[in-house]
């Protein structure tokens, strides 16, 4: 019994003494760890650096929606986006109406929020940046506003912004001075007294400032657009009877203000609608 207790024990001596003898070709040599470690060095920091610098991903047409009018956007964004998502005419969200009430709208009789619609548009300015926009207009023409507005967009017509006219506090000379399109507001026709078919939201006004409207008795509005009252002038966002904006509004039934031989209203386009 004592014999073989013992036998095992000086085999396991010797399979120990063997381990001990091993040469180092079965360890982990120090080149390979150091392979190792570099891999492991390597790796690391790679991980950690697509987390950093992962881009975030691409806005979605929703998202887009949600940026103030004026965003300019990276035009390669949008191709894979949906362009029915990027133009688009929704009743009156509670938000915007809490925007124009008091500027824009007000109590009246003549047009209720249930009657308008919420767009949002995208336009190409004259620097050729892609930018939000936003307007505001009558139900009955908001289809064709967005028809109108994508075929521009994607014609490359330049438009130098699209705000609501709150973005001017409601002041319509500073919209136009400001070359800003819009249509809804509340408001008469100036020098006039009349309501103006903006306050239906039934009338554009496109790139005003190089397209004046021209009073009967000769004053131009906006002010700083008299350079541009001579329509014989070449100048960049001119209006005409033959170029696509006029064209498009035409096709979808507008009247353009242009034609106008007494008080001619050269950005103006406006849809006549018997009142219900
Ligand atoms: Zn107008």
């Amino acid at each position: 019994m004592k014999r073989r207790t013992v036998l095992p024990a000086v085999l396991a001596l010797l399979l120990c003494g063997c381990r001990q003898l091993t040469p180092p070709a079965e360890q982990t040599s120090p080149a390979d760890t150091a392979v190792t470690e570099a891999e492991t060095t390597l790796t690391e920091p790679e991980t950690t650096a697509q987390t950093e610098s992962t881009p975030a991903p691409p806005p979605t047409a929703a998202d887009i929606a949600a940026m103030p009018a004026g965003t300019v956007l990276d035009a390669a964004i949008l191709r894979d986006l949906p362009a029915d998502a990027l133009f688009t005419a929704e009743p009156l969200p509670d938000a915007v109406f809490a925007r124009i009430s008091g500027v824009s709208y007000i109590e009246n009789p003549d047009i209720t929020p249930d009657e308008l619609r919420y767009l949002r548009l995208l336009h190409i300015t004259p620097a050729g940046e892609t930018k939000t926009g936003e307007m505001i207009a009558n139900h009955r023409i908001a289809d064709d506003l967005v028809e109108i507005f994508r075929a521009l967009y994607d014609a490359r017509y330049p438009i130098e912004q699209i705000q609501l006219i709150e973005a001017y506090g409601g002041d319509d000379d500073a919209s136009m001075a400001d070359n800003n399109s819009s249509c809804f507001n509340y408001r008469t026709v100036p020098d006039k007294g009349t309501l103006s078919r903006h306050a239906l939201g039934l009338a554009i006004d496109v790139n005003p400032l190089y397209n004046p409207y021209i009073t009967d008795t000769g004053v131009i509005m906006p002010e700083s657009a008299a350079p541009y009252a001579d329509r014989g002038g070449d100048f960049p966002m001119k209006i005409t009877k033959d170029d696509l904006c006029c064209q498009l509004f035409r096709e979808h039934g507008f009247h353009w203000g242009g034609f106008w031989s007494n008080s001619p209203d050269y950005q103006h386009f406006e849809m006549r609608i018997p009142q219900e």
